[in-house]
């Protein structure tokens, strides 16, 4: 099933302490209505399944993310906003945007919550977004992004005395995280498979992965290449037929580490990402790891 991750605009109207966005990434880089449209037309001839409206804050544009969210209503496209909530001040704005939303077709509303978020974004506005959505009949869930420090038990307390439906999402530690401490990970030897959602930027470059993958400058891993270049057609096959890729999707990430010679004891310490990023950032294991997609790799499955 094919879905991704669409980069609108990097714009954002709050600058969270913990957004992979890097200084580096422009503020304002978006794609034109116009063009957007093109691109879901082209995406629904690849059949594509889901749509998710991501980046910066995508309701900065409501009106534009309002007509986007019909046309792939029309193609019968799955959507879904990744919101930071800003537009929730009260329960009447609340219901604003999201009976609009509702009419366009909008699947699912996510809604980013965090202590660093919530900064910026006052609590109340999750609850209006989200009592909003149950009112109005639209899915929604809270992504609770945490870093599983007792400073969040506060946050997720909040949640819970609210009757609101999260999920708990690690923090990456990329971006404007890379310099955030670290607490040691109390977890199993995990497969630490991944979906490998593709990611759509708004200078139309597309990754493989929507998280980190953008984040990967020594290799460039993830990247599959440039819509302007190449048909949406091919780039998702090149992502679907990548053996490597695929390694990660069914063998997961651990394996592969293991494979690569890290110790057992030397990967649990590490993060999803951060054990992808030591494998695949790295020109020399990246080199040794393409070199074995089709020969070690394939021998290394239980
Ligand atoms: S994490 Fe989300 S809400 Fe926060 S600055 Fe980044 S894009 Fe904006
Ligand atoms: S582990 Fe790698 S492939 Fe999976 S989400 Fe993180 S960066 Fe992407």
């Amino acid at each position: 099933m094919r879905k991704i991750a669409f980069g609108y605009s990097t714009r954002c109207n709050i600058k969270c302490e913990h957004c992979v966005a890097g200084e580096d990434i422009p503020g304002t880089l978006k794609i034109e209505l116009d063009q957007a449209k093109e691109i879901i037309a082209e995406l629904a001839a690849a059949h594509t399944q889901g749509i998710s409206f991501t980046a910066g804050e995508p309701l900065l544009y409501l009106d534009e993310i309002a007509e986007l969210i019909a046309l792939c209503d029309e193609y019968g496209i799955y959507t879904r906003v990744v919101s930071n909530s800003f537009w929730a001040k009260t329960p009447e704005l609340a219901d604003r945007s999201i009976i609009k939303l509702k009419e366009k077709g909008l699947s699912q509303l996510r809604m980013s919550y965090s202590r660093w978020h919530q900064k910026n974004i006052p609590h109340q506005n999750i609850l209006n977004a989200a009592q909003s959505c149950k009112k109005n009949g639209l899915d929604y869930f809270i992504s609770f992004v945490t870093d599983f420090s007792e400073q969040d038990d506060p946050f997720e307390q909040y949640l819970r005395d609210n009757s609101l439906k999260f999920f708990p999402e690690p923090v990456i530690f990329s971006g404007r995280a890379e310099s955030f401490e670290r607490l040691p990970l109390r977890t199993d030897y995990q497969e630490n498979c991944c979906a490998m959602n593709p990611y759509l930027t708004p200078n139309l470059d597309m990754y493989a992965c929507c998280d980190a993958g953008s984040h990967f400058t020594k290799t460039n891993f993830f990247y599959l290449g440039n819509v302007k270049e190449s048909s949406i057609e091919q780039l998702f096959k090149k992502s679907e037929t990548n053996r490597l890729y695929n390694h990660i999707r069914i063998l997961g990430i651990t394996a592969i580490a293991s494979f690569a010679g890290f110790t057992a004891r030397e990967i649990i310490q590490y993060r999803k990402c951060e054990l992808c990023e030591k494998l695949f950032n790295s020109p020399d294991t990246l080199a040794t790891l393409q070199q074995e997609a089709d020969s070690g790799l394939t021998s290394w499955y239980r």
